[in-house]
């Protein structure tokens, strides 16, 4: 999850290849989130968590956006995302509603993909327009190693998550991947990556890799014709979107 550029106090607007024009919304306190992943433009996780709480108010953050739709010409998303896990607000479902009275500008919730196993976080989402989890790995040791989970999600809970949303939202769902070279950019690491997402049926996958800071000073980006490479093996619904 990344994107980011001027900011209020839970919102900022941003520009993305992928979004356009959005207006961006922090739902949790920063750098919150059940990973730790290396190549977190953020830097290293500083509260680690897996349980969603009750942060801040839903109507003081839905204040802020209604504010901020009045001051700006209307974006083409209102994206939940920023600083953290945005689904770690246990009243994600609140605001997610209190938008859809707002306004009919679509809702996109840009999510690490891996609280989803839990059913009351699966219903709170059920809303938003478009949502993208990231699947960086194919495999177990591959998950520990990019994205430094918290110790209560192994690789299978996170794909049986990502697998009970798929069967119960009926909105758009895009696969993000995060490439980084020499940890899961070889076909070894696609082809598992690959079989993961087709149980998924997702309505896209977008392949990244950095462009900038990681937390960790060993992440490399991948290459453009070897993102071009693994794009095909990942099928027609696959693109290149960073990088
Ligand atoms: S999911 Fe990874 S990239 Fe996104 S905020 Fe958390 S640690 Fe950073």
């Amino acid at each position: 999850m990344k994107e980011r550029s001027r900011r209020r106090f839970f919102t900022y607007l941003v520009r993305s290849r992928r979004l356009g024009r959005s207006l961006g919304v922090d739902l949790v306190p920063f750098k919150t989130c059940p990973y730790d992943c290396i190549y977190c433009e953020l830097g290293r996780t500083t509260h680690k968590s897996a349980t969603p709480e009750d942060y801040t108010p839903p109507k003081d953050i839905l204040r802020e956006i209604r504010e901020s739709l009045e001051e700006i010409s209307p974006p083409d998303h209102i994206t939940l995302a920023g600083a953290g896990e945005p689904a770690l607000h246990s009243r994600i479902g609140e605001v997610i509603s209190g938008i859809k009275e707002m306004t009919d500008i679509p809702v996109a919730l840009l999510t690490s993909g891996s609280l989803f196993w839990m059913k009351d976080v699966r219903a709170s989402v059920q809303d938003a327009d478009l949502i993208i989890p990231s699947l960086d790995a194919g495999d177990d040791p591959t998950f520990q190693c990019i994205n430094r989970p918290h110790k209560d999600i192994s690789f299978e809970k996170m794909v049986r998550g990502l697998s009970a949303l798929r069967e119960s939202y009926t909105g758009t769902l895009w696969l993000e991947v995060f490439l980084v070279e020499g940890v899961n950019a070889e076909e070894e690491n696609i082809l598992k990556i690959r079989t993961r997402a087709e149980r998924l049926s997702p309505d896209r996958i977008q392949l990244n890799t950095l462009d900038r800071t990681a937390a960790e000073s060993f992440v490399r980006a991948v290459p453009e014709d070897k993102m071009k490479r693994i794009a095909s093996l990942l099928g027609p619904r696959c693109e290149v979107i960073g990088g």
